[in-house]
């Protein structure tokens, strides 16, 4: 549970120290989810929905990045509609590009044709990374301007957002 990031399986949180665990009903740290969502063995919200959910962490994102509010709800509710609590399961992410692994197809292949399981057809094929030198920095400026055209954000706010979230995938981390 110390070895890095994690997300929150409800509201898409990264986590990463201690005090943003929730904890179990024994005092334990959940392994899933964050403390404002779990706590003492069971959800503080038991009866949200997806939608207020997307509502909720859509609003903070519109705030803290200028998109239109409407816009960042919906690209929430897609985010996190991967999530364990909502998917039913826990869906993989791409640790390059943060992309689900919800189906074989989205996923890379190794050396000998099998699938990846940590990252995705667009950024890994046949066992290696497809742009191998690829820095974070480039990463960032490859990423923004799509990030920021499908949210309408400016620029500078889609490249804080994106190296923020590229920070808690494991290429990255560094
Ligand atoms: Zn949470
Ligand atoms: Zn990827």
């Amino acid at each position: 549970m110390t070895d890095g990031i994690r997300t929150c399986q409800s509201c898409g949180m990264p986590m990463s120290a201690k005090e943003q665990f929730g904890t179990e009903a024994d005092g334990a740290l959940s392994k899933d989810y964050c403390t404002y969502c779990y706590r003492d063995g069971a959800f503080t919200a038991p009866g949200i929905t997806i939608d207020e959910m997307a509502k909720i962490g859509g609003g903070m994102m519109a705030q803290m990045y200028a998109i239109p509010p409407e816009k960042a709800i919906a690209f929430t509710k897609e985010q996190i509609s991967c999530l364990k609590r909502w998917a039913g399961r826990e869906i993989a992410l791409c640790e390059s590009c943060g992309m689900p692994l919800a189906r074989d197809e989205d996923a890379g292949t190794e050396a000998d044709g099998s699938l990846s399981v940590k990252y995705c057809t667009y950024c890994y094929r046949d066992g290696g990374f497809i742009e191998p030198e690829l820095t974070r920095e480039q990463a960032i400026e490859q990423y923004a301007p799509m990030m920021a055209a499908n949210l309408g954000m400016p620029l500078e706010k889609a490249k804080e957002m994106v190296g923020q979230y590229l920070s808690t995938l494991p290429r990255w981390r560094g």
